[in-house]
């Protein structure tokens, strides 16, 4: 693959893995949260009862107080007629005590009018004693069921409070006043505040939120207000002079109908909320709790797990993909070297039939040259030998004619001699005989051939055989071989004074060692590796072919030995060693 696609290739697979590291820790972080924020959720719902159980046994700690007092004999007497002012005094007294005793905010007599004739609070400046409340809805339902209740922004003192009242009526059921209490929440809201982040909520059955245990959260919208709902606020100034804001907030998510996850824009700024809502049915109101989600230590673990996971997987992927092309890889080269080297070996093969081919050709050559220069020129000298010969008989001279016959035999013999190596040569194909035979009965052979020329030469010859000598080859061509050292011994002795040959037979490791050592000076150091090469020969030309020694060469080889040479003082010694046979079981 060319590098800049491998590059483009690694960059997705790093960016893929980051992605997929990214995806499954958000993944695995969203899940952990999720979890732990409806552990919280539930844990909230629970705490939320708690609340709500307290604010309504507050509520109901005091709602049998109007009712009672609305039986008193003295405050129904009061409602009779005009309330003057001695009277009045009295009553303020007497709420002003009961007030104090039973621990409640305020405690007012209206008349049927909703006219306020007697209060609690008459010392104060913001005092009810003299007010109407004949529009607040709990005087309205009082004066219908009997008994009323309505949280609301006191009109006159601005101090917001829930009204619980009940009706006063005569023997006869007759309609006379209102008995009310009003509870304030600030000990309420100071509690809830205490060692806690929460924010608790109160709301109206318009949504509209009254109690709160932290600023800023109170009068505000939950839900959107509709035309006729602001009208009747306006009308009952239930809120009074409160300004209404709207609470924006968003939806994120629901885990059940009374918990939410919402996204909302409080008095210090947008934040997610679990939101908690119950409904307290009594009062038409509900109560929320809205709690801050805590990132926890589990949703962080959570990411590094299914991050750890991702990348455990991925990695996973890459190495058995890896592996795989590294296989496959090794396969294709394993293939292709194979496929090299079979390409090589014909190449090699080619060439290498070429080369013998051309060798041959060379070979065939230098043979042709050497063949017709040993034969051209005894054939012209013996064409001008006829000629004289001829000459000779046609004058009659016999016996010169005889003699001129002698140089022309001589000749003869010699090209004989030349066909007689050519034949050799011819014979030389692989298989010759493999008998056994004793390396000394060759030799005695062998120097018997030679016999003639060596008393003439006055050779003297020196035998150290070991006897018998058994090998495995073919005697004839043996003997051909050993007739060949000899001759050549002989030819480089033919000018020296002294003339010694050595022949000795040696047992070696597992085989048998022929030397034939000379006198005649050895062989010059720079031709001693050439001798065994085909037609290399010193010898003049008309005398040497430079067969002998290739062909013994090859006939030694062939019998599984070898044939070596080197210089001792004063000669040549060839070595000739042949693998040792058993003894023959006689
Ligand atoms: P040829 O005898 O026709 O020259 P050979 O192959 O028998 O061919 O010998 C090759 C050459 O090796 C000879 O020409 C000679 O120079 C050298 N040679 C062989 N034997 C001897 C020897 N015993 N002493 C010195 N030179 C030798």
């Amino acid at each position: 693959m060319p590098s800049p696609l491998r590059a483009l290739r690694l960059g997705l697979i790093i960016l893929l893995i980051l992605i997929g590291t990214a995806l499954s820790a958000s993944w695995a972080m969203q899940h952990a949260k999720r979890q732990a924020m409806q552990a919280d959720a539930r844990r909230a719902s629970e705490q939320l009862t708690l609340y709500a159980n307290g604010l309504h046994t507050l509520i109901e700690r005091y709602r049998a107080l109007p009712a009672v007092l609305a039986l008193d004999p003295q405050l129904i007497d009061a409602l009779r007629g005009p309330v003057g002012e001695p009277l009045q005094r009295v009553l303020n007294h007497k709420l002003e005590r009961i007030n104090g005793a039973a621990n409640s905010s305020t405690l007012e007599l209206l008349d049927h009018t909703g006219l306020a004739v007697a209060a609690s609070n008459w010392r104060l400046p913001t005092t009810y004693v003299g007010s109407n409340y004949g529009f607040r809805p709990y005087f309205k339902q009082t004066r219908v069921k009997g008994r009323g209740s309505f949280y609301a922004v006191g009109v006159t003192s601005g101090v917001p409070g829930y009204f619980l009242s009940s009706a006063v009526t005569d023997e006869q059921g007759r309609f006379l006043g209102a008995m009310v209490v009003k509870l304030e929440f600030p000990e309420l809201e100071r509690e809830w505040r205490q060692g806690n982040d929460d924010v608790l909520l109160v709301s109206d059955a318009r949504g509209i939120t009254f109690i709160a245990n932290q600023n800023g959260w109170r009068y505000r919208e939950l839900l959107p207000l509709s035309d006729d709902d602001r009208a009747e606020l306006a009308q009952t100034r239930q809120y009074d002079k409160q300004p209404l804001i709207p609470l924006q907030h968003q939806l994120l998510s629901r885990f059940d109908e009374r918990s939410t996850l919402r996204r909302v824009k409080g008095p210090e700024g947008s934040a997610d909320y679990l939101w908690e809502s119950l409904p307290l049915t009594t009062e038409g109101w509900t109560l929320h709790l809205l709690r801050k989600p805590q990132v926890s230590e589990d949703a962080r673990n959570a990411a590094l797990l299914g991050a750890a996971v991702w990348l455990s997987l991925a990695f996973a992927v890459l190495f058995v993909s890896q592996r795989l092309r590294i296989a496959r890889l090794r396969q294709r080269s394993r293939e292709e070297l194979t496929r090299l080297v079979e390409a090589r070996t014909r190449e090699l093969r080619t060439a290498q039939e070429g080369l013998v081919q051309s060798a041959k050709l060379a070979a065939l050559g230098q043979m042709s040259a050497a063949l017709a220069h040993e034969i051209n020129q005894p054939l012209t000298t013996q064409r001008m030998q006829l000629e004289t010969l001829r000459l000779l008989l046609d004058h009659g001279r016999i016996e010169q004619a005889r003699q001129a016959l002698e140089p022309l035999e001589h000749m003869l013999t010699r090209m004989a001699a030349l066909t007689g190596h050519l034949k050799t040569f011819a014979r030389n194909s692989p298989g010759g005989l493999r008998e056994r035979l004793d390396l000394a009965g060759v030799v005695d052979q062998a120097l018997e051939l030679m016999d003639t020329r060596l008393r003439s030469e006055q050779v003297e010859v020196a035998l150290y055989l070991a006897r018998p000598a058994w090998v495995r080859g073919d005697a004839i061509r043996l003997e051909q071989v050993l007739i060949n050292l000899l001759r050549n011994a002989l030819d480089a002795m033919l000018d020296k004074p002294y003339k010694r040959l050595e022949i000795r037979i040696e047992a070696g490791d597992g085989q048998w060692r022929l030397s034939v050592l000379d006198s005649g000076g050895g062989i010059a150091q720079a031709d001693l590796a050439k001798v065994f090469d085909p037609f290399f020969t010193t010898k003049p030309v008309g005398e040497g072919l430079g067969l002998g020694l290739a062909i013994s060469y090859g006939i030694v080889h062939e019998a599984g030995g070898q044939l070596q040479v080197d210089n001792l003082p004063g000669g040549a010694r060839f070595t000739l060693t042949l693998p040792r046979d058993l003894e023959p079981a006689c």
